[in-house]
C-alpha cells in the first residue's frame, strides 16, 4: 500500500512559473514547458508574479534578469530571504553578459540560461534541475500494482520484474507523468518518439498493444479513449 502523498506526487506535473516581458519570447517558453508535459504560467512583471506565488507555489522559476520595475536579481534576492528560499530559480541573462551570470550565481540562482537560447537547451536545463529538486517524483512512478523505478529502469508488477524495450519504458513513463490525461497518438509519437510532425500513428498503437501484453495484470490500466487517443489510470 501506498500513502495518499505519494498517489498525489506522482500525479502531479510540475508548475514552472516564467517572468519574462518579452512578450514574443515568454509565448514561445510557456508553448514549449506545455508541450512537454509541464504545466507553465508566465508573468510580464514582478508585481503579478509575487501574487500568484501568494497563491500557488511552483516546483520551478525562470526568471528574467530584465525587467521592468522591480528587475529578476531584486526578485531573487527576495526569494532566497523569504519563505520561498529553497524554491529553485533558473535566471535567464543577457547575451554575453558575464555580470549577469555572477550575480545571478552569486544571488542564488541555482542556474542561469544566456539568451538567446535554443529551447530545446531550456527544456533540458528546466527538467534537469527538476530531477535535482524533486527526486522523489521522479524516481518511482507508482499506479495500482505497478512500479517504475526511472534511474534503475526497472518495471514491476506486484513485486514480478517486467523486461521492456527502450521505447515501451518511455512510453509508459510519459503515461504515467501524465496520469488521467488523454494523450493523442499524435502528442505521444511527438513526445515519446520525437517526431515533429504527424508521422506514423500505427506506431504508437502497436507498442500500446506489447505494453498492455507485457504490464498483465496491470495492463488494463492503459486504456483506450476511442476517437482521441491513450490514457493510464485506475478510474474509467
Ligand atoms: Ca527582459
Amino acid at each position: 500500500m501506498y500513502s495518499q502523498t505519494d498517489r498525489k506526487a506522482a500525479k502531479a506535473s510540475p508548475l514552472i512559473y516564467l517572468v519574462e516581458d518579452e512578450d514574443s519570447i515568454r509565448e514561445l517558453v510557456l508553448y514549449t514547458l506545455d508541450n512537454s508535459g509541464l504545466e507553465a504560467k508566465g508573468f510580464a512583471e514582478g508585481k503579478s508574479f509575487w501574487q500568484a506565488m501568494e497563491e500557488k507555489q511552483p516546483d520551478l522559476v525562470l526568471l528574467d534578469i530584465m525587467l521592468p520595475g522591480e528587475d529578476g536579481l531584486s526578485i531573487l534576492k527576495k526569494l532566497r530571504s523569504s519563505k520561498f528560499s529553497r524554491l529553485p530559480v533558473i535566471m535567464l541573462t543577457a547575451k554575453g553578459s558575464e555580470y549577469d551570470k555572477v550575480s545571478a550565481l552569486d544571488g542564488g540562482a541555482d542556474d542561469y540560461i544566456a539568451k538567446p537560447f535554443g529551447l530545446m537547451e531550456l527544456k533540458a536545463r528546466v527538467n534537469a534541475l527538476l530531477r535535482r529538486t524533486r527526486p522523489g517524483n521522479q524516481e518511482e512512478l507508482r499506479l495500482g500494482d505497478l512500479r517504475v523505478n526511472i534511474p534503475r529502469h526497472t518495471v514491476t508488477v506486484g513485486g514480478g520484474e517486467i523486461s521492456l524495450t527502450i521505447k515501451e519504458f518511455d512510453l509508459l513513463v510519459y503515461l504515467l507523468r501524465n496520469e488521467d490525461a488523454v494523450l493523442s497518438r499524435e502528442q505521444l509519437l511527438q513526445q515519446v518518439w520525437g517526431y515533429d510532425f504527424a508521422g506514423e500513428t500505427r506506431t504508437v498503437d502497436t507498442h500500446i498493444l506489447t505494453l498492455r501484453s507485457k504490464l498483465g495484470s496491470a495492463g488494463a490500466l492503459v486504456k483506450t479513449v476511442r476517437g482521441l487517443g491513450y490514457k493510464i489510470g485506475e478510474g474509467e
